[in-house]
Parts: structure tokens; C-alpha cells; sequence
């Protein structure tokens, strides 16, 4: 009798180890952010919530096709990846679902977030014009804006990266919603004739290129002056030195804005930990070290952005809401096309 219930005692010990009370809570992430640019903050979401963070991380489009490949069994939660044009087209594709949080919705300026909740903000670029220091090459005031750019005085002078780029795409879909198809393309006619160069590399290679003095003049997110100017890279470093900030518009719209964001999956199986997520995303804490890992601005109004890009100067953005970056992607292809933009 002693002998079986020691038996059955063991068999209830070994039972109760095997199957844990609870299941283990988790979130799966798919980003198209690089692990360091967002792992510290998911490691720091866990030990606040107890929810463990699976993180899978890959190039942007080649996530949206994964999440479209892998449908409706697919084990992601939140998508995080960057431009609001991109944001658009998964939600286009249906791999996003709406989200309704009011710490979200407070949190995020209304602009800065899809109109049906599909995606939100999580942290702002800017993409002003950047131009050659010293030496005469470019008075700063004959910079104004981008509609200027296509004035014949910079024939020549002008470096941008190619029309395939997302981050241009958008510039261009802002100008459409500011200016008009017509006239945007008249513009991109302009500022085709004006390139210094065919469009070749990223914005680092614009920059790069101004200081280097094949052009006077690039268009490139701030974020990728930042990691120059703070790089271990020597070369970059001088580089970066060599070029000026310019923000235009400021007379009127303001300069262009986008987004690094994040959605909720459609296919999603952890809903509630996922809205979780994105929440403590927003929160002061993660908004300033999630800004300042990438030379990032924040999207929460009370954050405050890093000291070097204080000393960029505060700037008026572009108030449009980024939703209609995606709306007018589809035309500012176009336009880019039939003005010769490569
Ligand atoms: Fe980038």
C-alpha cells in the first residue's frame, strides 16, 4: 500500500512539473528594424509584463511577403517596419488589423498614425535638404524648398537616390497632395534635369557625394546624417561634417516627415499582448531610447529629442496626415516614371 502510493505520488509530481499552470504569454514580432535598433526595449517589455518577445527580424518588403505567404497561419503578432507608404501597402495587402487603444490614439499625434487604425507611428523621421558647407558652393539663402529644386540655378548640383526608393516615394506623394499630379511632375522634369549624377546608392551615398563635391545639394533622412556624424567610421564622420542641414518649406507646409511603425497582425493569435506591445512602445521611456538608438525623432509630443538633433534646430513639419503617403504612392510612381526619375 505504502509502495503505491509513493508511486502515485511520483507519478502526480512528475505531472504537475510537466504541465505548467499557466501557458507561457508571448508576442511575436516580425521587423524589418534591425535586432539592436529594438531588442533592448522588447527585453525590457518582458521583465515589466512577464510576456516573452519571439523576435524575427528580415528586409522590409521580404517580411510583407512572408506575412502574406504565410496567411492565415502565420505566428506573427505585430509587424514593425519603417515609412508610411510601406505601413500602407500591409495594410493594402490585409496583414493589418485595426487597433483600438485610447493610450495609443493619445499618445501618437493624429497624423502620424493610419486614419483606421491599421498602424501607428512609433518614431518620426524627417528628410529636409542637406547641402555643402563653406567654400561658396551653396549660399543658404538661395535654398527654400523642394518645389525649388527644380530651378535651373542647381543644374547639375543635385544628388537624390533612385525613384525605387520608398522614402522618396512618399516625398514625392506629399508634393502630389500639396501641389497636384501636374505639377509635381512638372517638378520631378525639373529636378531630373538638375541631378548631378544618374541616381545610384542610398542616402548616405548622397551625402557622401555632396562632401566628396560631385553635387551641392541632397535630399536624405536625418537619421542617416546622426549615424555619420556618430559612426566609428572615420570617412563618414568627415563626410557628414561636410554637409549642412537646410529645412525647407518652412514658409509654408513644412518639411517632409515619415515614420517607422508598427500593426497589428491580421492572423494574429496574441491580440491583447500585441496591443500590450505597441502601448509600452509609446510609452515616454521606450519613445526616448527607441528615438535616440536611431537619431530618431520621437512621435509622443511630451518627448524630448536628442541633443544632436537639438542642435539641428527645431524645424515646422509637414502636417499631412501619412495616411494619404500610401494613398498617393500608386501616382507618385507614376509621376516619377514619365519624368525620367531612374
Ligand atoms: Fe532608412
Amino acid at each position: 500500500m505504502k509502495q503505491i502510493s509513493f508511486i502515485l505520488f511520483s507519478v502526480l509530481i512528475a505531472f504537475s512539473t510537466a504541465l505548467p499552470v499557466f501557458a507561457q504569454e508571448e508576442v511575436n514580432v516580425y521587423s524589418a528594424r534591425k535586432e539592436k535598433l529594438i531588442k533592448p526595449l522588447l527585453d525590457e517589455f518582458t521583465e515589466a509584463t512577464g510576456i516573452k518577445v519571439n523576435l524575427l527580424t528580415g528586409k522590409a518588403d521580404a517580411l510583407l511577403k512572408r506575412l502574406e505567404t504565410e496567411g492565415p497561419n502565420t505566428h506573427a503578432d505585430v509587424l514593425i517596419t519603417v515609412d508610411a507608404g510601406r505601413l500602407d501597402r500591409a495594410k493594402k495587402m490585409q496583414l493589418l488589423s485595426t487597433i483600438n487603444s485610447s493610450k495609443l490614439n493619445q499618445a501618437i499625434p493624429e497624423n502620424l498614425r493610419d486614419r483606421d487604425g491599421q498602424w501607428y507611428g512609433l518614431s518620426l523621421r524627417s528628410r529636409p535638404i542637406m547641402y555643402a558647407k563653406g567654400r561658396g558652393r551653396v549660399k543658404k539663402e538661395n535654398l527654400s524648398s523642394y518645389e525649388d529644386l527644380a530651378d535651373p540655378k542647381w543644374k547639375g548640383r543635385i544628388c537624390i537616390r533612385s525613384s525605387s526608393n520608398i522614402y522618396n516615394q512618399s516625398l514625392v506623394a506629399s508634393m502630389i497632395v500639396a501641389n497636384g499630379e501636374e505639377k509635381t511632375e512638372q517638378w520631378a522634369e525639373g529636378l531630373v534635369a538638375n541631378m548631378a549624377r544618374s541616381p545610384k546608392g542610398g542616402d548616405r551615398d548622397q551625402i557622401k557625394a555632396v562632401a566628396a563635391g560631385q553635387c551641392d545639394i541632397a535630399v536624405a533622412n536625418t537619421y542617416y546624417l546622426g549615424k555619420m556624424l556618430k559612426g566609428k567610421d572615420k570617412d563618414q564622420r568627415r563626410a557628414a561634417k561636410r554637409v549642412e542641414i537646410f529645412w525647407p518649406n518652412q514658409d509654408d507646409r513644412g518639411a517632409h516627415v515619415n515614420v517607422s511603425g508598427a500593426g497589428v497582425v491580421a492572423a494574429s493569435q496574441n491580440r491583447d499582448n500585441a496591443v500590450k506591445l505597441l502601448e509600452y512602445l509609446v510609452s515616454p521611456e521606450a519613445q526616448g531610447w527607441y528615438a535616440r538608438v536611431n537619431f530618431e525623432y520621437p512621435v509622443h509630443a511630451d518627448v524630448k529629442p536628442s541633443r544632436l538633433l537639438r542642435q539641428w534646430g527645431e524645424f515646422k513639419a509637414d502636417q499631412l496626415n501619412l495616411t494619404e503617403l500610401g494613398e498617393n504612392n500608386p501616382i507618385a510612381v507614376k509621376v516619377m516614371d514619365r519624368a525620367g526619375w531612374k
